[in-house]
């Protein structure tokens, strides 16, 4: 019943019949949940049936039944979608996403605080400081720190690229841009660094010429003589080098830099130190974490990806800086509209900390998350997706026709490598066969895995974070690889 005191906007819905709706949407929610194990990872559909699907008419002059429209919109997406929530989905690093933060996103949608301003949302904004402080305990970094949440780990690489621009610059950035920069200012990252670096150096002013490509040992880590090399010989010539990023588990086989050594050479050539934590920094809960992550402890700022190793839905990622002023120094505009408090002693304005004006509360499904389960439950599942990718190079090394090639954090590679490929000279051949043999898996939705490319093999990769999958998930994955594998040679030879 429509409340005769309330205006008849059409985009309203009437309090009784949003209850119904809504118990509704979470029934359907949760018999797909039930059911996941049982579908495809993905109907691998071409854009022209997904676009039939959806209908090609134009923008509705009429509006339709609310009921029948959310019918419509989960059939579609039930229908039509590829499942990351998928015991089976190992691809790239993104994750099954907690029963806890699809609940919070609906809560956090239906308060709908604007993170910009302390004033528009006060227990989001603290719930929001909260769990950036719980992070960085996480991983051993100061609770003291500053921070702000964004959409992912490209968005946190790039608050921390640009307070280390304007922390390490001596004229002001900020007004005179690069026009007034005394040389070339010089990034340092390794070879297996993630395309962010390249995002960053462009948007902010730099060009991709700019980055040093620091070379890589056999583990594809970075190799700290050539890093200390590259900043003595720029220096020499009078760039000016600013900042070295360290990763914490590269996207393709997880290896994660030597953070303690690169500190350590930040410290003498007084560099930026960041630290692109997205995929490995959780790690660090560990009771045997990887000893090269007490370097986070060190370092002047910290992506991390809370929608990967924390399962919160997307998007959620994490800035971290060791202190809260370099944020405002590379953020902060106060315009004459706003009237809320001077966030330097006042409440937190996170408006003035980073590069968004309105903010959602993303904060909330990654402080559900956090204290659903506590240190205790992420260090079990974090624990458990290792040993899961340890559990695949297991069995892939004891597979015919199958060769072990990497294992770091959760990501394990390998290769389909039949008899008649032993020999090296195949390589490029074998590269061929492996790209193949990837379409053939994920096409077929039995499994999803993806690439990665390690000293010019391509190779086929298992990343696992993923609360779902079973050890009887993995076991499957070394029939379906080479049930593809001999579709593919099956292929090749007519
Ligand atoms: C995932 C990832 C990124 C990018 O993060 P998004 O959340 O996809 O924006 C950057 N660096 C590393 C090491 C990553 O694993």
């Amino acid at each position: 019943m429509q409340n005769p005191s309330e205006r008849a906007a059409p985009i309203n819905i009437p309090v009784d019949e949003f209850r119904q709706l809504g118990h509704d949407l979470v029934d359907r929610i949760s018999d797909h949940l039930d059911s996941l194990s049982e579908l495809k990872v993905t109907p691998g559909e071409t854009q022209e049936t997904v676009r039939s699907a959806l209908g090609r008419e134009s923008m509705p002059k009429n509006g339709m039944d609310a009921s029948a429209l959310l019918t419509e919109a989960a059939d579609l997406l039930t229908d039509h979608s590829l499942f990351i929530g998928h015991p089976k989905f190992w691809g790239y690093i993104t994750s099954s996403s907690a029963p806890i933060g699809v609940l919070g996103d609906f809560l956090a949608s239906a308060i709908n605080p604007n993170l910009g301003g302390w004033m528009l949302a006060p227990m989001a904004t603290e719930i929001e400081v909260q769990s950036i402080r719980w992070m960085a305990e996480m991983i051993g970094y100061s609770p003291d720190c500053g921070g702000i949440l964004v959409s992912g780990g490209n968005m946190a690489n790039f608050v921390g690229f640009l307070a280390a621009r304007k922390a390490k610059s001596e004229w002001n950035v900020r007004e005179e841009g690069l026009r007034a920069a005394p040389g070339s200012l010089r990034v340092y990252v390794s070879a297996k660094a993630h395309t962010w670096i390249q995002k960053a150096a462009d948007l902010f002013g730099l060009g991709t010429d700019s980055i040093r490509w620091v070379p890589v040992d056999e583990r594809e880590c970075m190799d700290v003589n050539a890093l200390d090399a590259l900043i003595e010989t720029d220096f020499a010539k009078g760039d000016i080098p600013f900042m070295v990023v360290g990763t914490a588990g590269t996207v393709g086989s997880g290896a994660i830099d030597p953070l303690p050594a690169i500190a350590t050479i930040c410290q003498k050539h007084d560099l930026w130190f960041h630290v692109d934590g997205a995929y490995g920094a959780f790690a660090s809960v560990l009771p045997d974490a990887p000893p090269e992550l007490s370097g986070l402890s060190e370092a002047d700022s910290i992506a991390l990806d809370p929608h990967k190793w924390l399962y919160s839905p997307l998007e959620a990622g994490c800035a971290l800086v060791r202190d809260v002023r370099h944020l405002r120094d590379a953020f902060s505009f106060v315009p004459e509209y706003y009237n809320f408090a001077d966030g330097a002693s006042g409440p937190t304005n996170f408006f003035e900390l980073g590069m968004q004006n309105s903010r959602g509360f993303r904060a909330l499904k990654v402080w559900l998350g956090l204290k659903q389960v506590g240190w205790d439950g992420y260090r079990q599942m974090i624990s458990d997706d290792v040993a899961l990718s340890k559990q695949l190079f297991e069995e892939v090394s004891r597979a015919p026709d199958l060769e072990p090639i990497s294992n770091s954090l959760s990501i394990t590679t390998f290769r389909f490598r039949p008899a008649q490929f032993q020999a090296e000279e195949h390589l490029e051949e074998l590269n061929e066969l492996n790209r193949k043999v990837l379409e053939e898996i994920q096409a077929s939705g039995e499994a999803f895995i993806s690439n990665a490319v390690i000293e010019g093999a391509y190779v086929l990769r298992a990343c696992f974070v993923n609360f779902r999958t079973t050890p009887a998930d993995v076991s499957a994955l070394p029939e379906i690889v080479l049930r593809a594998g001999r579709q593919v040679l099956k292929g090749m030879k007519d």
